[in-house]
């Protein structure tokens, strides 16, 4: 078959599964507000928790930096692109997450492909929970390791899988917060048993750091667990941070190793310069925001009591990321249309984000959202 009749083909199949995806395209920056074909919309589908992507002292900080270290970082961090600000953000971050050493990479997604296909080989076994982000499972294919994925949250499937395997090397990884579910891994019970079984661990906190634990230190902060426990720590920037990239925490001699061995550290341009400089602000901003963490949970408590008064069939969930599920990919979709068309943004999450015929409706929440907002969206939610 030529080319283009088969695209048009899938194109055409993902239509009729209601699968199809479409962007939206706004002309300001990541607010609660966002305008679209010049109407105004209340905005429920960003990652912004903390509303740091508008920040003026950050921006002004980025605007300065541009000025003094150029537009592009011109180069990979191993050639010339590991610039002052980058150097000093890796500290920033090290400390942040009460760890030797951190390692930016351009984005969340290549961190988790680098640090996993860094790691492991098909010599050795990769442990996931089955609803991990994407990500991680594209890392898993690119390792080539056998991949075991157990059941979400399911502590004794993890067990039994761990207690079968062989394999020479084992690593589990598990978001802290999952994506697109919101709700929070076992940690505390993963960590023990990968000490009791020598598997290594890493966690993918995205979606808890900033948002979870004292100062924001996420979802380890939360349980209290250690460099000891959880070795290796994937963060994101672009999430609560409002900025862009992502890193790994964890001892000297990990980072060292990947330096060496992640090839989607090594073989891509650096982040600009200006964007890690905003950033080493926005980590004072992140540990120093109690007031906003307190409003956001305030208003996941409001979330959850009114959607449960109104018996909506959410998730339970302690964090940002509130899941109302609809199932069936069209009627998602349609009620995400419906939403729309009263002036609410909230996507519409389908197969392959989550497993088939478990669609719904991503709600999240931001300290930048007022009580009214949520209320009005829990109005037009039982319309
Ligand atoms: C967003 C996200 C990523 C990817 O991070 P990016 O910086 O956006 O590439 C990885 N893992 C999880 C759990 C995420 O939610």
């Amino acid at each position: 078959m030529t080319l283009n009749p088969y695209l048009h083909a899938a194109i055409e199949q993902h239509k009729q599964q209601h699968l199809y995806r479409q962007r939206l395209c706004h002309d300001g920056a990541q607010t609660v507000q966002l305008h679209i074909d010049g109407k105004t919309y209340l905005n429920f589908s960003s990652n912004d928790y903390l509303g740091l992507a508008s920040q003026p002292q950050l921006i002004a900080q980025a605007q300065q930096a541009l000025s003094q270290y150029g537009l592009g970082a011109g180069a990979a961090h191993l050639v010339t692109g590991h610039q002052r600000p980058h150097h000093d953000l890796e500290q920033r971050l090290a400390t942040f997450t009460q760890r030797q050493q951190s390692l930016l990479f351009s984005t969340g997604y290549m961190a988790n492909l680098g640090v996993i296909s860094a790691l492991i080989n098909r010599h050795d076994a990769l442990f996931m929970d089955k609803l991990n982000h994407a990500s991680l499972l594209d890392a898993a294919l690119l390792s080539r390791a056998q991949v075991h994925r157990y059941r979400h949250r399911d502590v004794s499937h993890l067990a039994q899988l761990l207690a079968h395997s062989t394999a020479r090397h084992k690593l589990i990884a598990t978001d802290g917060v999952f994506s697109m579910e919101g709700d929070v891994a076992p940690l505390a019970d993963i960590a023990a048993l990968a000490k009791q079984h020598d598997a290594w661990l890493m966690v993918d906190d995205a979606h808890g750091l900033g948002v979870l634990g004292n100062k924001g230190g996420g979802s380890l902060a939360h349980f209290e667990l250690s460099t000891v426990d959880v070795p290796i720590l994937m963060g994101t920037l672009g999430k609560a941070f409002g900025g862009f990239g992502a890193f790994i925490a964890g001892d000297g001699l990990l980072i060292d190793y990947l330096i060496q061995r992640a090839r989607p550290y090594i073989y891509t341009t650096a982040m600009p310069a200006a964007m890690a400089s905003a950033l080493i602000m926005a980590v004072d901003w992140v540990e120093q925001a109690d007031d906003r963490r307190a409003h956001l949970h305030q208003l996941i408590q409001s979330f959850q009591q009114l959607a449960n008064q109104k018996r909506l069939p959410i998730l339970a969930s302690d964090t940002p990321i509130q899941a109302v599920m609809v199932k069936q990919a069209d009627k998602a979709v349609a009620l995400s249309r419906r939403l729309f068309q009263q002036g609410i943004l909230v996507t519409a999450i389908r197969s392959p984000t989550v497993p088939h015929n478990s669609a719904r409706l991503r709600i999240t929440l931001s300290a930048h959202h007022q009580l009214s907002d949520v209320e009005r969206l829990i109005g037009a939610l039982t319309a």
